[in-house]
């Protein structure tokens, strides 16, 4: 009998043991239970060969039974919880998976007309067992067979993990012992009791050899270890698919994110060629599985896009398991989504080309407002029919340039030209004719100037010519070719059978400052003062006979009133 009261004291030990070794968590509650109900078989026996009075004889003893049944349920309970059965684990199923224990419980404290035990003398420590306790015996196996069978199942499974499925191979072991003792113990010490002499504590040996291996799987495999759970919990939780792979491309270890990327389970080869065939890249799959398939010690990764999800964009990293010489044994894959980051990129790229349209279309429209200025610019500074500049123009450039010509005294001339009889030919062949040579004789005279030199149309049939930094022989030159040119051309007319022959009477005048005028004149009055001083020699050149070269000369030229400037 003591050997039930040291096997209790070795099982409280374990539960202390246990209770103090480990962090609480609900799994641990679970076997905490029972654990507490295993205790109790060995207490139970042990207290029925210590007290003497029948009656408490008898309790402890049905106890021990009641312990036995919560115990079986419990365990079933407990195997549910380590194979993760979802299924069965709602609570309508748990509390149904007690019933029967319970109905048989009452049944054994109730012991109606002694159909469990009866005293054998006239205690309870040797008892006889009737019909009820063979019902027990027949509960206690139908949980032990539902336990059995969701190991089974559990094992079998192809999605639980290798080390799930040692554990279950040691649970095994350990239930298979325990029910070696307990039908040992029902042998010998039931059906052969009349034969045989007792052996105690079968049954306590049988339960203290089963939670051993209990123990054992406890803290070989971690089962209540915090990390671990915490490691499976982040695993499970965080939005990177995760692919653990050993040295030989065997899936280890997945996690749920993964199957949004792979449709891969633990256990099954990955094979890297396929998957990458499967998806999309946007390059470098050659060299990803040239570096995945060297097993190097380094890290890299790709970018590729689903082929059958549309819009799944992820990076695929790998990266080494290396053990403690740094010798690579496996990998982790990660799956990284990228689709939300691609699709904005593609949104902003598609914003840019849209701005860049517009902003090609502004400066399109600025270009063409910018020729349009040109041209009407050009409109407001050239005479229309003759395609010189007009009088405003030479105005202007006047208006800028004589301050400083004048103040540097710098020398400068004027032609003014005027056609021949000119109202003759608009006379004869009409004024369009005369417009046409008015038109050619301009051309024919902008070739006789310099680049710096302005050409402008004066008014009429007249012209003037501005020669910057030209002295008076220089512009006398510059008239005598403008006149033998227009002499010589002949101008081709519709109205006239024959080319019409044109000549120009000009007048030359040249600024060169050898004298001061004591009068100075504001810049207003400098340029109609210059005009009416060429006027002059051309009126001259007329009066001489047209078709010739007369010249005037500043001898004082006026000083420009102070201030004066454009
Ligand atoms: P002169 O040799 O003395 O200069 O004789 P002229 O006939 O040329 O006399 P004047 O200079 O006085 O005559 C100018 C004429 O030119 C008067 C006008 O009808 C004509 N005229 C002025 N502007 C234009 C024009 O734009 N087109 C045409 N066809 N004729 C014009
Ligand atoms: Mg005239
Ligand atoms: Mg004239």
């Amino acid at each position: 009998m003591w050997y039930d009261l040291f096997l209790f004291a070795l099982l409280a030990a374990l539960f202390a043991y246990i209770f103090f070794a480990v962090r609480i968590t609900n799994l641990h509650k679970v076997y905490f239970v029972f654990h507490f109900f295993m205790m109790l078989w060995p207490l139970c026996q042990f207290a029925t060969h210590v007290v003497q009075d029948p009656d408490i004889q008898f309790l402890c003893v049905s106890l021990s039974f009641v312990a036995f049944l919560m115990l079986a349920s419990g365990w079933l309970l407990f195997t549910l919880f380590l194979t993760e059965d979802k299924q069965a684990l709602n609570p309508r199923f748990v509390s149904l998976l007690f019933v029967p224990a319970l109905i048989v419980s009452i049944g054994v404290i109730a012991n109606p007309f002694r159909l469990f035990a009866s005293p054998a003398t006239d205690n309870y420590v040797d008892r006889a067992y009737g019909p009820l306790f063979w019902l027990t015996a027949a509960v206690l196996a139908g949980y032990f067979a539902a336990s059995l069978a969701v190991l089974f199942r559990a094992g079998r499974s192809f999605t639980a993990s290798p080390s799930l499925k040692k554990q279950i191979r040691i649970i095994l072991w350990g239930i298979c012992v325990l029910f070696v003792f307990v039908a040992a113990d029902i042998l010998l010490n039931v059906v052969l009791r009349e034969r045989l002499p007792i052996i105690p504590g079968l049954t306590s040996l049988g339960i203290f050899s089963a939670d051993l291996f209990f123990v054992f799987v406890i803290t070989r495999y971690k089962v209540f270890d915090l990390v671990s759970i915490a490691h499976e919990d982040i695993m499970n939780t965080i939005p990177h698919g995760i692919l653990v792979l050993d040295e030989n491309d065997s899936v280890v270890e997945t996690n749920r994110a993964l199957r949004k990327f792979a449709n891969v389970a633990v256990g099954e080869l990955f094979n890297p060629d396929e998957f990458l065939a499967s998806a999309r890249s946007t390059g470098g799959s050659r060299q990803f599985l040239e570096r995945y398939k060297s097993k190097g010690s380094d890290s890299f990764g790709i970018e590729l896009s689903s082929e059958h999800d549309n819009g799944l964009y992820f990076i695929l990293q790998s990266s080494p398991i290396l053990d403690t010489d740094r010798a690579p044994i496996g990998r982790i894959l990660t799956f990284q989504d990228v689709s939300q980051e691609r699709r904005l990129v593609r949104e902003l790229n598609r914003q840019n080309d849209l701005l860049q349209e517009r902003n090609r279309s502004l400066d399109r429209t600025r270009l063409e407002l910018s020729q349009a200025n040109l041209r009407l610019k050009e409109m407001a500074l050239t005479d229309s029919l003759t395609h010189c500049y007009n009088r405003h123009y030479l105005m202007q450039r006047l208006f800028r340039e004589m301050p400083a010509n004048l103040e540097q005294r710098v020398p400068f001339s004027f032609i003014l030209f005027d056609i021949d009889f000119f109202k003759t030919i608009n006379d004869r062949y009409g004024h369009v004719a005369g417009d046409e040579v008015l038109y050619r004789t301009a051309q024919i005279v902008k070739p006789c100037i310099r680049s710096t030199d302005i050409l402008a149309r004066y008014g009429g049939e007249e012209f003037i010519m501005y020669l910057p930094c030209t002295d008076r022989d220089t512009a006398l030159q510059i008239a005598e070719r403008v006149r033998s040119s227009v002499e010589a051309n002949r101008v081709p007319l519709e109205q006239s059978p024959h080319p019409v022959n044109v000549t120009v009477s000009l007048g030359v005048l040249a600024v060169e400052h050898l004298g001061q005028d004591p009068r100075p004149l504001s810049l207003e009055e400098y340029v109609p003062f210059l005009f009416s001083e060429v006027d002059k020699p051309l009126y001259r050149a007329k009066r001489n006979g047209r078709n010739r070269v007369e010249f005037a000369d500043l001898r004082e030229v006026p000083s420009l009133r102070h201030g004066q400037s454009v």
